[in-house]
């Protein structure tokens, strides 16, 4: 068991922030996580787990354990006619786990090339792009609840997962750290997503003739490379809010007002608009302020242009959330995890 101290973890977030973990490990397996439990559970150390920290925003140094997962290894444990189960650890990249399903053509994941961070933290959030969510291919997941140091395994129920949502963001939060994710993938993949925004015309640039896991993978690639920044050359955790989702009877007098708001009807009498539109709307499309802004191309995507601080990052999300709850009486939800 190793411990480092007071480690910077500006490599280990997307935002590229330079803050401190007074005490930083990072556990390979089941054993040296439950081993790190024990230790920060004598030293009275409040934990921070992280991953690709793709999704985090770091406002300060971390007191405390930061446990950096680390758990690898992807196999296949069972299968049927029609279906693969696919095992992985939770320290995998999550991108590697996608490109290791589709060398096999095992459908499933496509939609969901090239999202950052780690397959542990993929089902916190139900991560989803292009019309999937994993919760339409997740099993199962195995977690060590923090308290205890027990393995306990959680179904597809038992996870709640919703739009970004999950049990672990939750009633359960700050209490597991999930170690291995079950996907079930379809052996030889007759199900495809396509009708979701520019992929279709994605593919037909690509002048695809057969569909494949494969060419709707290279062409979500396509898209997002285009439209994204990428957090090695300019600081970001993607989306920085959720889009919000209200009641129709209050998305009708706003449609009144704004004949043109783009909005996604959802069942339950309940309406997405995008976080997107709002913002652009209240002027801040490719603002900056200091060292941050908006993203040019996609103002939900707050960027660290260089040498901003969390705090910074912070303070512009709260200013675009009073812009937009001023112009449309919305109140914007962090997508990210704010520490
Ligand atoms: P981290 O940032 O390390 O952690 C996120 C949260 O999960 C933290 O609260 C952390 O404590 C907790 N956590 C991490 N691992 C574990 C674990 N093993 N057990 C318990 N808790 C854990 N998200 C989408 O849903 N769809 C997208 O299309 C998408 N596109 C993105 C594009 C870009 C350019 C970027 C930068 C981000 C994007 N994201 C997207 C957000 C992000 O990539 C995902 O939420 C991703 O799953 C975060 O993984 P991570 O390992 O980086 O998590
Ligand atoms: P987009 O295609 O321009 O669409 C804007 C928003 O409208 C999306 O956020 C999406 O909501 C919603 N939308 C579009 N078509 C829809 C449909 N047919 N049905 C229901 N909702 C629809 O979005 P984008 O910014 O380029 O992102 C493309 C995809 O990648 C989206 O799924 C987005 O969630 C995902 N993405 C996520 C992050 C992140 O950090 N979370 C970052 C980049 C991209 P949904 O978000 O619910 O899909």
């Amino acid at each position: 068991m190793s411990i480092q101290q007071q480690v910077s973890l500006r490599p280990f977030n997307t935002f590229g922030l330079h803050v401190e973990a007074e005490n930083y490990a990072a556990f390979t397996n089941v054993e040296e996580l439950q081993s790190l439990l024990r230790h920060a559970k004598e030293k009275k150390w409040p934990l921070f787990i992280l991953g690709g920290g793709s999704n985090v925003l770091l406002t300060q140094d971390i007191p405390g354990l930061t446990l950096h997962n680390q758990i690898k290894g992807i196999t296949a444990i069972k299968e049927d006619d029609q279906y693969v189960w696919v095992k992985s650890g939770a320290g995998e990249v999550w991108h590697d786990l996608v490109l290791w399903t589709l060398n096999r053509n095992w459908g499933g994941l496509e939609n969901l090339s090239l999202i950052p961070g780690y397959v542990g933290a993929a089902p916190m959030q139900n991560i989803g792009a292009y019309g999937v969510e994993i919760k339409d291919t997740f099993d199962h997941l195995e977690a060590v609840e923090i308290a205890t140091g027990a393995v306990r395994t959680f179904s597809l129920e038992a996870c709640r997962f919703g739009y970004r949502e999950s049990v672990f963001k939750h009633e359960l939060k700050g209490q597991y750290i999930i170690t291995h994710v079950v996907f079930r993938l379809e052996k030889a993949p007759t199900t495809f997503h396509t009708s979701y925004g520019a992929i279709q015309s994605t593919l037909a640039d690509m002048e695809i003739k057969e569909l494949s896991i494969q060419a709707i993978s290279n062409a979500v690639i396509q898209i997002r490379q285009s439209k994204l920044p990428d957090p090695k050359k300019l600081g970001n955790a993607g989306s920085f809010f959720k889009n919000p989702v209200i009641a129709d009877s209050l998305f009708r007098p706003l449609q009144d007002n704004y004949p043109d708001i783009p909005h996604y009807p959802l069942p339950d009498e309940e309406v997405k608009i995008p976080a997107a539109w709002l913002i652009e709307q209240s002027g801040w499309k490719g603002k900056r302020l200091g060292a941050t802004g908006t993203h040019v191309k996609q103002p939900l995507v707050l960027v660290n242009y260089g040498g901003a601080k969390g705090a910074d990052i912070w303070h512009l999300a709260q200013q675009i959330q009073a812009a937009v709850n001023d112009t449309f009486g919305i109140q914007l939800e962090p997508e990210v995890n704010v520490w």
